[in-house]
């Protein structure tokens, strides 16, 4: 290949993105989990089955549910349940609450301000639920049309708010270990699994190039089975199929507790899942359930820094591999696709925002050094220039004129990119103009992120990646380095 040769070079969406540097030929395993990460779903499909199901249970309990219909948009990962106050909000990077709706209605700026002024959402308690994948919608959103009807007193039972999202959360798990959804949809894959052609000939790739492939995933044996069967044995070539791709398969992992617990292995010994327990190292080629993450790393003979773990689940996959292993870590991120193609589209938008906003700023300075001006010369103190205080009190009147239409003109237009891709809640990775808490968390645990694994593909098995030279706000690349404006509203009151 000469330099003129073209790379194969994949939409932005598509990219893999780096949080550190990563070196692939460095790694000597890697481990994927299976739902959402090697095998896709249709969320309008699976969660519709989820939210459908449950509500037969609730039904079945005499809750007025009939009306409840699967709202896709209702909530999105990443956002988080406030099961004291029956609210779902989102959060920035500081934890800071940025919007929020209590059931299924948005609260106003002044709502919001009044519960969370004084509250950040912090993970480790309790009060505050994650929504770590798109498993969740399901949950997320039967809990916020539940919050409704519980103020409604429309529920047969009285129940505080955290006891409603304890038996919505049980109804849900209930769905996902009774036998009635996983059969449905191993009897009609088609309707629900998202084929991708590629994501085969990635797991080749890496294979040939000498590393040990993995699966770890929490799903039983008969569903694993049957999804990796439908999802990679037809584009495999020459009567391989998927088990020859993976050097150890463990299903029914429990994680988290697998990246934490002693857990012992049981070896799956007949294709319809019947059990037998095992002592000893793990055998190559063989297929087992439960077990650990700490005698997979022992049995590999590996350290935690040469096994990259690749999942969809934030805080199961990617957060507990990396705290407790210290492995490298893949995030899957179905919808960064559609997250980076709204950015795109909106760059020329984003562009207008920011040379406004580049005004606002200059003329904001102005404004802080007349008024400052106008002060030592009323109090008599310090440097004072030539300019009488009547004509600083018209200079001041005049910058004020021009903020005010300029503030109109960028309202609108931050407001748009605040509602990209969901009009409530907008991009996953954004909160206002901050970070999300979920790109907070992306970028703490995740080592790399990208849409899909088959975005491995472009980057071959033998990708340095690295990550970006920093940008902190007092790098001379960042926009606005020096200056510590007041925001204009105080202008208004100046
Ligand atoms: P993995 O992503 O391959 O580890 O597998 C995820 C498994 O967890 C799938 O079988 C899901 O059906 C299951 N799952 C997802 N959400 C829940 C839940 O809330 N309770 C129990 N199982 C769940
Ligand atoms: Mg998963």
């Amino acid at each position: 290949m000469s330099d003129a040769d073209p790379l194969v070079i994949p939409p932005r969406g598509r990219g893999v993105f780096c949080n550190r540097t990563l070196n692939f030929r460095s790694l000597h395993a890697i481990g994927y989990d299976m739902d959402y990460t090697l095998v896709n779903y249709r969320v309008d499909i699976f969660e519709r089955q989820v939210y459908g199901f449950a509500r037969e249970r609730f039904l079945e309990q005499g809750w007025p549910v009939q009306g409840l219909v699967f709202d896709q948009g209702m909530v999105a990962r990443g956002l988080v349940i406030d099961t004291q106050t029956g609210n779902i909000v989102k959060a920035n990077r500081f934890g800071l609450v940025r919007r929020a709706q209590h059931g299924t209605r948005p609260l106003t700026f002044s709502e919001q301000r009044a519960a969370y002024a004084d509250t950040l959402v912090d993970l480790s308690d309790p009060r505050w639920v994650f929504l770590n994948t798109l498993f969740s919608l399901s949950e997320g959103c039967l809990y916020a049309q539940m919050v409704d009807l519980l103020d409604a007193r429309a529920l047969p039972e009285v129940l505080g708010y955290r006891e409603l999202y304890v038996r919505v959360r049980d109804v849900v798990d209930a769905q996902h270990m009774e036998g009635r959804l996983k059969a449905d949809i191993i009897a009609a894959p088609e309707a629900c699994v998202v084929l991708d052609p590629e994501t085969a000939l990635t797991l080749l790739d890496q294979r040939h190039a000498g590393k040990k492939l993995l699966l770890i995933t929490n799903s039983d044996w008969t569903f694993s089975s049957a999804m990796m069967s439908y999802s990679f044995d037809r584009f495999l070539p020459g009567g391989m199929t998927w088990r020859d791709l993976f050097d150890l398969v463990i299903v029914g992992a429990r994680k988290p507790e697998f990246f934490t617990s002693r857990a012992p292995f049981f070896q799956v010994v007949t294709e319809d899942g019947m059990l037998r327990p095992t002592m000893g190292p793990l055998q190559p080629g063989v297929a087992y359930m439960g077990g650990s993450a700490a005698q997979v790393e022992k049995d590999l003979g590996m350290s935690g820094d040469e096994i990259l773990y690749v999942g969809d689940h934030m805080f199961g996959d990617v957060h507990m591999s990396k705290s407790e292993f210290r492995w490298r870590t893949a995030l899957i991120l179905r919808e960064l696709e559609a997250e980076v193609e709204a950015l795109e589209s909106f760059a020329g938008a984003e562009r207008i925002i920011a040379s406004k906003m580049e005004e606002k700023e200059r003329l904001e300075a102005q404004f802080s050094q007349t008024r400052l001006e106008l002060q030592r010369l009323r109090e008599g103190y310090g440097p004072r220039g030539q300019v009488p205080a009547a004509d600083l009190e018209t200079r001041l009147q005049e910058l004020r004129n021009r903020l005010t239409p300029l503030d109109l003109e960028i309202a609108p237009l931050a407001r748009a990119a605040t509602e990209l891709t969901n009009d409530r809640w907008g991009l996953l990775t954004r909160a206002g103009n901050d970070k999300s808490h979920l790109a907070r968390q992306v970028e703490r645990y995740a080592d790399v992120y990208t849409s899909r694994v088959s975005n491995f593909l472009y980057a071959t098995p033998f990708v340095f990646l690295r990550s970006p030279r920093g940008s902190l706000p007092h790098d001379p690349t960042s926009p606005g380095g020096t200056s510590t404006l007041p925001p204009s509203e105080g202008i208004a009151d100046a």
